[in-house]
């Protein structure tokens, strides 16, 4: 296999979706964008001229790594409680040349399984990194959260939130920030009146959203391993538009699927 085969046409994957699953009518706005975009995006030679890669799979760690190809059909019944802090508002958007973060203030804390996590930061992978059923999907969005380990010497206990998104109508979450993410990898820029209640698309209740579980890591070093995932069901939209926005800042940057081993994802 040589190297190009690793290249990842983003916008395409995006597309086939969009045009298998998504358009059931001749006139399709979103697809229409998403296609102008893809053919905005190839070199001369009709390839796509991002250089960014797939991180490729690792040698090193455990049998509990992330992200997964989760098959809808094989979870278990699992029990978990779930709530969002009132005011988790985010104060920062920085271009970290890898991703785009957002960073929330202190206090910002969500609740999980009777366990209050300080929720730190949110940040893009272009495509996603979690497939459902084998699915791609064009972004995932992560909100990383924390709480100190059960002792000193234990790794902090992660809780990730992952959102699914795919192409469709415009995001108002993302409207707000798109356009202040800074072009130069290492800056930052403040933010205000950027709630995180808004990333949800209109229609889902964010507190009340449906999710898969399961045990798993960190997506990029170390690849620790002691992060309780949970990936919502419900698929968020965003425009093709804002999409490509934040690939561009990032370049491809999802890792690959890794093994479930014994594991097992509950809902
Ligand atoms: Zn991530």
């Amino acid at each position: 296999m040589d190297s190009r085969s690793f290249v990842v046409p983003t916008l395409a994957i995006g597309i086939a979706f969009s045009i298998g699953i998504g358009c059931t009518s001749k006139s399709c706005p979103p697809c229409e964008e998403a296609t102008a975009l893809v053919e905005e995006a190839k070199g001369s030679d009709g390839e796509p001229v991002s250089g960014h890669h797939y991180t490729l799979p690792g040698l090193d760690h455990g049998l509990l790594q992330s992200p997964v190809n989760i098959l809808s059909d094989e979870t278990e019944a699992g029990k978990h409680h779930i709530r969002f802090g009132e005011a988790n508002e985010a104060e920062e958007v920085a271009n970290l040349g890898t991703t785009v973060e957002l960073s929330f203030g202190r206090g910002s804390t969500t609740e999980f399984d009777g366990k209050v996590y300080e929720l730190l930061q949110l940040h893009f992978h272009t495509p996603a990194e979690h497939l459902i059923d084998g699915i791609t999907y064009p972004m995932e969005v992560h909100l990383v959260h924390r709480r100190p380990g059960p002792a000193a010497f234990d790794p902090p206990a992660y809780l990730v939130l992952a959102l699914l998104v795919r192409m469709g109508a415009s995001n108002a979450f993302l409207a707000e920030f798109l356009d202040a993410i800074p072009t130069q990898p290492g800056e930052a820029v403040e933010l205000h009146d950027v709630f995180l209640r808004d990333v949800s698309r209109p229609g889902v209740d964010f507190d009340n959203m449906h999710y898969y579980h399961y045990r798993g890591s960190l997506t990029t070093p170390p690849y620790t391993e002691s992060v309780d995932w949970l990936i919502a069901k419900e698929i968020v939209e965003a425009g093709p538009a804002q999409i490509q926005r934040i690939n561009l800042l990032e370049g491809d940057n999802a890792r690959h699927v890794q093994a479930l081993y014994s594991r097992e994802i509950d809902e």
